[in-house]
């Protein structure tokens, strides 16, 4: 992040309110996340359990606070963009977003996050397994840059989506036995590789509220 092209969307974080008509995102990083992977033997860096404790949570978190239209997460953070017209404070690291064009931004700097810490943590558990100490594992990959550490399986890279999709529900039957249904908005995780480009939100214009 340090001197990256992504330094800038780290002015966008605020202390206090956020005005209409910016955007509001609020981000939640797990705390001590470190220790809970220990303590449960978490396999590193992507144990799967772990990730879907957070898509589960975050499903939760999104179905019980409709103001919640969209968030992403990975590792032991979470951001969700709420409603407009939310007009609820909330006690967490609050992003003012003055268009959906620096929502992207942010998105981009979280997911290149995602990305780049993932590749280290993978190559540096590889270097582990083949003999090396862990402090000798970070010092080869010092200075190492993205492109070299491209090799490594896409799993897990780009995190997770949560939004509300319409889905049919059976709701009741009727006395001849068919079923009468009613479209429902439900939390699901959706994976996309690039959720900071124009063409995921076009594609889903009901984020945009
Ligand atoms: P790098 O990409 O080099 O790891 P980063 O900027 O992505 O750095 P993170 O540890 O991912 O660093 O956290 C992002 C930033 O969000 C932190 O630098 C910090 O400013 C802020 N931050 C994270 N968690 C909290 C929190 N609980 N409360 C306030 N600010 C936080
Ligand atoms: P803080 O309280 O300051 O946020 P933290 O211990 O939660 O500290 P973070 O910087 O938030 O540390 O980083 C999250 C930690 O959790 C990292 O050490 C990361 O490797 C670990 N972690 C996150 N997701 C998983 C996972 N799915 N499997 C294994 N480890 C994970
Ligand atoms: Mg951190
Ligand atoms: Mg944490
Ligand atoms: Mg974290
Ligand atoms: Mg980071």
């Amino acid at each position: 992040m340090a001197n990256s092209k992504y330094e800038y969307v780290k002015s966008f974080e605020v202390e206090d309110e956020v005005f209409l008509p910016n955007l509001v995102v609020i981000r939640i990083d797990g705390r001590d996340f470190l220790r809970f992977s220990q303590v449960h033997n978490f396999e590193k860096p992507n144990d799967e359990r772990a990730v879907n404790l957070m898509n589960s949570c975050a499903v939760a978190v999104s179905e019980e606070y409709p103001d919640i239209v969209f968030s992403y997460g990975y590792s032991d953070e979470y951001s969700a963009k709420f409603e407009n017209r939310s007009l609820c404070t909330y006690e967490h690291l609050t992003i003012c977003c003055a268009s959906i064009e620096v929502l992207q931004a942010y998105l981009a700097w979280r997911q290149n996050d995602c990305l780049i810490n993932n590749q280290y943590e993978t190559c540096l558990g590889m270097l582990v397994k083949c003999g090396k100490t862990e402090s000798e594992a970070r010092e080869i990959l010092k200075g190492t840059q993205k492109q070299e550490k491209n090799e490594l399986p896409e799993l897990f890279h780009q995190g997770s989506c949560v939004f509300k999709i319409e889905v049919e529900d059976i709701v009741n039957y009727n006395e001849n036995g068919t079923p009468v249904k009613r479209l429902r908005r439900k939390a699901r995780i959706v994976h996309s590789e690039n959720i900071a480009r124009k063409k995921f939100w076009n594609e889903h214009p009901k984020l945009m509220a």
